[in-house]
């Protein structure tokens, strides 16, 4: 059969990469019916996204917007998830692919780990946290972050004593009582008919350790913008208290760098595109979360805000509030008694100067994420000069590969921004869908009893902290006691982060368990969290419209 005209044998769709351009993807193609295969090769879905601290241009909390579609993909029946995992060959053609996929070992078993995290506790092995970009340390068996989807922990198999030497340690399984811990796991491959393919493996941050000038890699208070993003967040290493790597001190000044590595002919000639709003955000938080911080500077080249609302956010930053912005070329970052100077040419007023810093933040390139080439070479498609996956056509078909079945999304094709990657995340779903076989029977309803909501109110609420989002501003204990005084209200309780898979299903548990006939939710924008939480109620067998949301950010 010629599937190269769309033929369709398969409901299967595959996606590689589960950031947030494979997780769009992934929920508007299983939404239209699609049996979709979600493949990540970390533990977790996120991508880079789960990495940052906000977005802009509105400086919503990153997570509050991607951890309710988390928890979508891990609970659609139509979303198969496998993390740990690598698409090793495809052989075919539209229609009719035949996949083969790695699976590492976890050592954990998914369907038994409950996420209690009482392994993690007693580990004695603490190694660099790679999703906390080498700042934090993290134990040989950990989860990456506490919203993780699946909320399985995983054991660093470079890390653990039991699986280096072969015996010994083993204190994980002692203490996990659910027997969760299989240190005979084996590596597997998994065999898949699929119709079509999307690629969505999203960025790596360009390390500046080439640029030898700025001593990135000998002064440690010169670090990389996701490496700030990192200390910018609550659950970062620091909490979300901005201070320097050195000795822990709040920074006084904080300067950053622009087009580091990007617009450079000697490293990636291309402008990185996100960059420059990056910044504004980020400086923007530096300030809102140390309002002791002085003074912050950004030396730039010119700023890049062409997308919707990006020229206001810039303005704010600029003429309200208060960060100073120098058109300049920084030379040479560099330590002198204790401060790091920065040497840069000002354009304005064609002049080298210098100024003290207390933290310098390089806003450096994005470059593919590793192991693109070897995708597009196990894909049979082309790259661009800069490595980047190859549109079919950067203007007419911006979400086709080289090969016909074979789609990208976000990142994977150039650098962009959230919304960018969302939008091309579900464009790509919608091309992927004509080789696919769509599902026409009605999957629905599972059957659970549902709850009674006549007679007298049995309410129940959730207080979200969004780590120090809300907790930082909010006495969210206070709130949840307090709710608990009011009439109706039969049980309250505040969370770190409601929107986690972990917590709804805990909360879809104490719905049924209390007998709740009422639930209430006070956290962030209903706007983005309204229907999550309606689904879980629903999911519980209570009517969703008896759910109640509450904005207290
Ligand atoms: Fe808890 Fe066991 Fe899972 Fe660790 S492996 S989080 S102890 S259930
Ligand atoms: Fe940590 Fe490995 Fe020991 Fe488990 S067996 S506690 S993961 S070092
Ligand atoms: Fe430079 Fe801004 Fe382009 Fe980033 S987005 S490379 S900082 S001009």
């Amino acid at each position: 059969m010629d599937c190269a005209g769309g033929g369709v044998l398969t409901d299967n769709l595959l996606i590689v990469g589960g950031g947030i351009a494979g997780v769009q993807a992934a929920l508007d193609a299983a939404e239209s019916g699609a049996n979709v295969y979600l493949v990540e090769r970390r533990s977790s879905l996120g991508g880079r996204m789960a990495q940052l601290d906000k977005t802009f241009p509105t400086n919503d909390c990153s997570m509050c917007i991607l951890s309710p579609k988390l928890v979508e993909a891990g609970r659609n029946p139509n979303i198969h998830i496998l993390t740990l995992s690598e698409l090793e060959s495809v052989e075919g053609n539209a229609g009719n692919f035949h996949v083969k996929i790695r699976r590492h070992p976890r050592y954990v078993r998914e369907d038994v780990c409950t996420g209690c995290g009482s392994c993690a506790a007693v580990c004695p092995i603490s190694v660099d946290n790679e999703f906390e970009e080498g700042l934090g340390k993290v134990k040989a068996i950990s989860i990456p972050f506490p919203q993780a989807v699946p909320l399985k922990y995983s054991i660093n198999p470079g890390a653990c004593l039991r699986l280096i030497h072969g015996k010994g340690c083993g204190l994980c399984a002692k203490a996990c009582t659910a027997g969760a811990i299989d240190f005979e796991m084996k590596e597997e491959t998994l065999e898949l008919d699929v119709g079509s393919i999307i690629l969505a493996t999203g960025f790596d941050q360009w390390s500046p350790t080439p640029l030898e000038n700025y001593n990135y890699d000998r002064i440690q208070d010169v670090i990389t913008s996701l490496e700030f993003e990192r200390v910018l967040n609550a659950s970062g290493p620091t909490g979300g208290k901005v201070v320097r790597p050195s000795d822990g001190k709040i920074p006084e000044h904080i300067v950053f760098v622009q087009c580091v590595g990007s617009r450079d002919e000697r490293y990636q000639p291309y402008c990185s595109r996100i960059c420059c709003m990056a910044t504004v955000k980020e400086a923007m938080m530096a300030f809102e979360h140390e309002p002791s911080i002085r003074k912050v500077t950004v030396l730039y080249m010119d700023i890049r805000a062409y997308g919707k609302d990006f020229e206001a956010f810039y303005r704010r930053a600029r003429c309200e509030d208060g960060i100073e912005f120098i058109r300049a070329r920084p030379g040479e970052i560099f330590e002198d008694d204790g401060k790091v100077i920065v040497r840069f040419e000002n354009f304005r007023k064609n002049r080298v100067e210098e100024i003290d810093a207390d933290l310098v933040v390089l806003a450096s390139a994005l470059v593919p994420s590793k192991g693109t080439e070897k995708l597009a070479q196990i894909c049979g498609i082309k790259l661009d000069e800069y490595g980047f996956l190859q549109e079919r056509h950067i203007n007419a078909l911006p979400v086709d590969t080289s090969r016909e079945g074979i789609y990208l999304a976000g990142c994977a094709g150039g650098p962009k921004d959230i919304p960018d990657t969302v939008a091309q995340a579900s464009a790509a779903a919608a091309k992927a869908l004509k080789h696919i076989e769509l599902k026409t029977e009605e999957e629905e309803g599972e059957g659970i009893e549902p709850i009674p909501w006549e007679g007298e109110p049995r309410i129940g609420v959730f207080v979200c902290s969004c780590g120090i989002n809300i907790g930082g501003v909010v006495d969210v204990k206070a709130v949840a006691e307090y709710a608990a005084s009011l009439p109706g209200v039969v049980y309250s309780e505040e969370n770190m982060y409601t929107c986690s898979a972990d917590t709804q299903g805990k909360m879809a548990e104490i719905i049924r368990e209390k007998g709740l006939n009422r639930v209430v939710v006070a956290s962030c924008s209903p706007r983005t969290h309204e229907p999550l939480f309606r689904e879980t109620c629903a999911k519980a067998g209570l009517n969703p419209y008896l759910f109640e949301t509450t904005n207290i950010r």
